[in-house]
């Protein structure tokens, strides 16, 4: 193989600032990039003049929950979340469809959205052991061709009120997660003290991040957030965990979430959200401004505990704008850094972005601007993966 077999040219790509664009990619990596030449290649993708914006990050997903591949199923949980948890017990270990099938056919539509990187929560739980994770982390190897899959072992129905579950996130990491998680150490537990030792002492020993998911309401979920900070800080792990959701940060004074804000920046803890329905969501503005890294992800799609989603991050790009009540072009770009380079930073994502140097993640779609993809979300027209083709015109290659 020569090599201009090995370099491909995408010609007639938009970058708003710029004009028409190319890009040539070789071995899946950026070689050049800027205004168009007219060039040839053997290998030239003629990408319409359409803008091209860089692959996409869903921070916070649940592939192994995720009911895609059945029929569609009436959504069967109550309103309390403690419901929710035991409709889980209930429901997943039967599905007659298995984890990694769903989990494949939602990474598709992921994929066909344009998402380059996933962070994913798996259960971690006595009735089911370690079953969920086998499953994720082989379509994980299955699809690492097409797009990254960061795992967190979730401890879905808590940590201590559940014997067994300690020595469980234990056993996840070494069998290949990548981060431990928790869960309203107050609220679902009622030993904060407890589980975040539990949590953290793990991620200190195995060397690994940590990502809670916090629901825990105004002070009682500030609470918490304290404990995590402190703790973040006393074993040096800034810029490596996340709170996931802190729905808290929305429903507390605009002072005190200043000082919450100062207390996060400080601490180097990132901030997930979903814009959630039921909730308020994390002031964006307030965050970013202290120096917060706040990243989204989809979080449930169509599974047990939400029947909405579309595995889209643009279209959540839009809701977290919405719920933010953003309408100006430079706060929509806001609501876009959340669902790329914000969700790289969060995730460690090494050479992310549109630059010569950095792995070929991209795609394209009929947009003029940043603002105008985010605000209709149209069908990506072309997915680029590692400098090859992954999906076409909404539908995964
Ligand atoms: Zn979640």
């Amino acid at each position: 193989m020569s090599a201009t077999d090995e370099t491909t040219l995408f010609a007639n790509g938009l970058l708003p600032q710029i004009g028409l664009i190319e890009i040539t990619v070789c071995n899946g990596r950026i070689v050049t990039i800027g205004k168009s030449t007219g060039q040839t290649n053997a290998n030239l993708v003629d990408l319409g003049g359409k803008l091209v914006l860089p692959g996409l990050v869903d921070g916070h997903m649940h592939l192994d929950k995720t009911l895609f591949g059945l029929p569609w199923t009436p959504h069967a949980a109550g309103p309390t979340r403690m419901s929710r948890i035991e409709t889980d017990k209930d429901v997943l270990p039967h599905l007659p469809v298995p984890a990694r099938r769903r989990a494949a056919l939602l990474l598709d539509r992921c994929i066909a959205n344009g998402t380059a990187h996933v962070r994913t929560h798996v259960d971690v739980r006595t009735d089911m052991g370690l079953s969920p994770l086998h499953e994720i982390l082989a379509v994980r190897e299955e699809y690492s061709d097409r797009v990254t899959v960061e795992i967190v072992a979730f401890p879905q129905a808590g940590v201590m009120r559940c014997a067994g579950v300690v020595d469980l996130l234990d056993a996840a990491i070494d069998a290949g997660a990548d981060l431990v998680g928790g869960i309203d150490p107050s609220v679902i537990d009622r030993d904060p003290k407890g589980q975040l030792d539990a949590v953290f002492e793990i991620a200190e020993r195995k060397g690994v991040g940590v990502d809670i998911h916090l629901h825990e309401p105004a002070e009682l979920g500030l609470f918490s957030l304290e404990e995590i900070c402190a703790r973040t800080k006393a074993l040096g792990l800034q810029g490596r965990v996340t709170v996931s959701h802190a729905f808290c940060l929305g429903m507390i004074s605009e002072g005190a979430a200043r000082d919450a804000a100062a207390l996060l920046a400080e601490a180097g803890v990132s901030i997930a959200t979903h814009g959630a329905g039921g909730s308020v969501i994390p002031p964006v503005l307030i965050l970013r401004e202290h120096g917060v890294n706040i990243f989204a992800g989809n979080d449930n799609v169509r599974d047990t505990w939400s029947p909405y989603g579309n595995a889209d991050m643009l279209e959540r790009a839009a809701i977290v704008g919405w719920k933010s009540d953003f309408s100006r072009d430079e706060h929509i770009a806001i609501a876009f850094d959340i669902v790329s380079s914000c969700g790289a930073k969060a995730l460690s994502i090494e050479g992310y972005g549109l630059a010569v140097g950095n792995r070929a993640n991209f795609f394209t779609i009929d947009a003029s601007c940043v603002a105008e993809a985010v605000g209709g979300h149209p069908a990506r027209s072309l997915v680029v993966h590692g400098g090859r083709i992954v999906a076409r015109e909404g539908v995964a290659a």
